[in-house]
């Protein structure tokens, strides 16, 4: 049996239980009841326990048991990313939450009636609970109270409970919608990938098509044949706020919503969404990249929308990047995997041209919209002023559209108002006490905040070093920035700021998509996330404040990251029948991707980059793996670095780098420090790692972590 804490343990089948491979069971360990899967003999540990001394299962749970396809994913998944078996079987059944469990469960809403005595965090909890429904404990993560005060309300009876219908089933999704008509670019396509589907084989396929030619339209069709077929879908999206567009549209489309999977689902939802997944009732499911993991009772489709994206690379945890895993899930499967994307990553372009996987193209956009026209503003010669971020061609440009009632998107991979803060003073500097990182100043929520560990502090009035007042200052532009200077030039203009921090929730995401579609937003100021998947046709103009801020530091994908932004929020201007404009402010005009960029020249970009990988040896042409040893003590992590250095095999085939402090040297208050490897494609690096690290032992306080196929470093 496969336990997720401890890996496999043998056990005996007692007289009576029929038990099969893939049976999630109940299992004594020790004075506890676990869970785990039935698993196959063969990856026991040798030296197991003699037949006599082993303990009976206990029960088996009532859901299906875990297919043969998913169990050899999830080994594949741990041999190929040097991760725990255990590991990666926790991903699927403690996704389940209570696998185990009533039939019903039960949340809390507020009643309308107010408790006897109001003390100020019950006020602040029936404050915040408004249209909330859900557990005790979400209700208190959400309101930020402790599960005490919720109880003493619910006895108040200011809180009333719910009992909420676990398996409650879902609006059945239809396939004999109308289809819209297609052009015949598309018409070409789908009907490709509809006979994928309907053959039933493993087929990865690279939908390659710029921004606005209808990819989800036509991947759609292929959707349709599945559910025809009776078969499940999945589809990847990389962001949530991505998803309620598209929950939208394919209600639109099929008359009912997909099932959701992402990680701020509600415990009842989770579990009905699994239960439902695995039941084979959930015809279409959209989520993150967990989701993958997910016991699909009989998967059709796998479709990984804008396939390029970073966030499908998990980093903490078993590493894995759900682009590749999707593409071996449809490999056990025997079901095509279709990864779309305007701007594929060129590992994945690579296995299209070399024929590995099978490539689909819509070159053009949809309806006859035009691709934008793009234009540099270089900000050697055309500064703006002190305190400014926004040079005198965009800004002429966004009163231009102002005028004419068009909408304005400035782009800034930034979150908070300002990177840095500093005493005018002293020169204190605002720094992150767990990790090696500035403190980033959150004007709205008046906060300074680590973006990697998520400490927080009230941003004081005054310098903790020197006492001296008013002595703060902000050094460089976040996104709040970018907005209050758009404030300042155009007073009239309605600003929104699109942000994982004023963006937080589906419900927020569905707002403001409904916002700019009905035109009451001018100007929009966002990061990341305004870049993907929006559509909106009287978005005629988008800035791009900083291109070169990809750029800095020695990234190896750094060059690809920049190109696939920048091409992606461009790809947001002029997709109804205006056409679009593209202001690009950069310091590095002549920088090779700047330059494809502005030429518009997607070929000319993916060349010279390929160039530079294959006399780098980077992906696609070889391989590259970290080895991240961290510790709260920082002679602890050295030490144990510097024996895993010293160990090092002597390869021909693997070039080995370190230990070195990691970028991020430290990270939640551990030390980090890296040791990298450089391979051949023909080298067998999990094995070579396997065997170097499988020979060393560390004192306790130490973490090993492998990241194979990294995407940063
Ligand atoms: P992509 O995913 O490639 O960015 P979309 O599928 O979002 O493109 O299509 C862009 C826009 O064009 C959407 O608003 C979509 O509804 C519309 N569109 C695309 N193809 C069609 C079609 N065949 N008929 C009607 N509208 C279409
Ligand atoms: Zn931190």
């Amino acid at each position: 049996m496969m336990n997720a804490a401890l890996g496999p343990l043998d056990y005996k089948v007692p007289a009576g239980m029929n038990v099969e491979y893939g049976q999630i069971v109940i299992a004594p360990l020790g004075p506890r009841q676990v869970t785990g899967i039935v698993w196959e003999e063969d990856r026991l540990p040798a030296n197991s326990v003699p037949e006599a001394k082993l303990r009976p299962l206990l029960s088996a749970v009532d859901v299906p048991p875990i297919r043969g396809e998913l169990r050899r994913l999830i080994e594949w998944t741990a041999d190929y990313y040097i991760a725990p078996l255990a590991a990666v079987a926790r991903m699927v059944i403690a996704s389940g939450g209570a696998l185990r469990g009533p039939a019903t469960m039960t949340e809390y809403r507020l009643s309308g009636g107010m408790p006897d005595r109001m003390t100020p965090q019950r006020e602040r909890a029936i404050a915040a609970l408004e249209g909330e429904q859900a557990t005790i404990r979400e209700l208190s993560g959400l309101a930020d109270v402790s599960e005490g005060v919720l109880r003493g309300l619910v006895n108040q009876g200011a809180l009333e409970p719910v009992e909420v219908d676990v398996d409650r089933p879902y609006t059945r999704a239809r396939h004999d919608f109308d289809e819209p008509d297609l052009s015949d670019d598309q018409r070409k396509v789908s009907a490709r990938l509809v006979e994928a589907v309907a053959t039933r084989k493993f087929a990865p396929i690279l939908l390659d098509g710029v921004t606005g030619s209808g990819k989800t339209e036509t991947y759609f069709e292929a959707v349709a044949e599945a559910l025809k077929d009776d078969r499940q879908v999945l589809v990847l999206l990389p962001e949530i706020a991505l998803t309620e567009a598209f929950l939208k549209r394919f209600g639109n489309r099929f008359g009912a919503a997909p099932v959701t999977w992402h990680s701020s689902l509600k415990s009842t939802e989770r579990r009905r969404a699994w239960r439902a997944i695995a039941s084979g009732e959930a015809q279409v499911v959209v989520g993150a990249r967990s989701a993958l993991f997910l016991p699909y009772a009989n998967l059709g489709l796998i479709v990984v929308d804008e396939a390029h994206e970073i966030s499908f690379k998990q980093e903490d945890g078993v590493r894995y990047n759900a682009r590749d895993v999707a593409v071996m899930r449809g490999h056990f499967e025997a079901i095509p995997v279709i990864l779309a994307s305007a701007t594929p990553a060129l590992e994945s372009l690579h296995m299209a041209t070399s024929g590995t996987y099978e490539k689909l193209d819509l070159p053009s956009r949809f309806g006859g919209a035009q691709m934008p026209e793009i234009r540099l503003v270089n900000l050697t010669e055309e500064q703006p002023g002190r305190g400014s971020w926004i040079a005198a061609p965009l800004r002429r440009a966004m009163f231009e559209r102002l005028e004419r009632g068009e909408q304005s998107l400035l782009f800034l991979n930034r979150r908070g108002y300002a990177p840095l803060t500093l005493c005018r003073n002293c020169g204190f500097r605002f720094q992150c006490p767990n990790c090696s990182a500035w403190l980033v100043e959150h004007r709205l929520s008046q906060r300074l905040s680590c973006h990697h560990c998520g400490h927080e502090t009230a941003t004081p009035e005054k310098c903790p070093e020197c006492g001296e007042p008013d002595c703060l200052v902000a050094c460089g532009p976040g996104v709040e920035r970018i907005a209050d200077e758009v404030a300042e030039m155009l007073p009239d203009a309605r600003v929104a700021l699109v942000t994982s921090d004023t963006i937080n929730t589906p419900e927020k995401a569905a707002q403001f998509v409904a916002m700019a579609e009905g035109g009451a937003i001018d100007v929009i100021v966002g990061t990341q996330l305004v870049t993907k998947g929006f559509h909106f046709p009287e978005l005629t103009l988008v800035g791009v404040i900083d291109a070169d801020l990809g750029l800095e530091g020695g990234d190896l994908r750094a060059a690809e990251r920049t190109y696939q932004q920048v091409a992606q929020v461009a790809g947001r201007a002029g997709r109804g029948a205006k056409p679009g404009e593209v202001l690009i402010q950069t310091r590095h005009p002549d920088a090779p991707v700047i330059a494809a960029l502005e030429a518009g020249d997607r070929d000319a970009f993916y060349d010279a980059e390929t160039e530079a990988r294959r006399h780098a040896g980077a992906p696609p042409f070889g391989r590259w793996a970290a080895i991240i040893v961290s510790a709260e003590d920082d002679a602890e992590a050295r030490e144990a670095a510097n024996r895993i250095g010293n160990s090092r095999p002597r390869l021909d085939d693997v070039m080995i780098l370190g230990p070195a402090p990691a970028p991020l040297a430290l990270l939640r208050n551990r030390y980090r420090y890296r040791l990298l490897l450089n391979a051949r494609r023909s080298a067998e690096l999990q094995k070579v790692i396997r065997q170097w690290l499988g020979q060393l032992d560390h004192p306790p306080g130490v973490r090993v972590g492998v990241d194979i196929d990294p995407y940063s470093f």
